[in-house]
């Protein structure tokens, strides 16, 4: 899960356009309004990834510590079938909605 991320990761890093990307079309063009949403979403799937893979990192560091399957916040036992949805899942289903809830 997390080496699909890596490289998930960095082909949208790859298709970011950089600094210069973009330069001989006129800032005002259509074409310049079409790159910059296409960066946004870009932007926005890189973001997802990367918080993505610092779940499956911290569940990772969990199963070393032996904590995994177990809910950060109130220690209680994760449901299995939580699990198999969402191998990298933190907390129980409760904790999470209350988190959910607060942002
Ligand atoms: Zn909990």
């Amino acid at each position: 899960m997390r080496d699909d991320l890596d490289r998930s990761i960095s082909i949208l890093q790859g298709e970011r356009p950089g600094p210069l990307a973009g330069s001989g079309y006129p800032q005002d063009s259509a074409d310049a309004g079409s790159a910059l949403s296409e960066t946004d979403r870009t932007e926005a799937i890189l973001h997802s990834a990367r918080s993505q893979r610092d779940e499956v990192l911290a569940a990772l560091v969990r199963i070393e510590e032996n904590t995994y399957g177990r809910c950060v916040d109130c220690s209680g036992d994760i449901p299995e079938g939580r699990l198999d949805a969402r191998p990298d899942a933190a907390r129980c289903v409760g904790c999470q909605a209350k988190r959910a809830r607060r942002r």
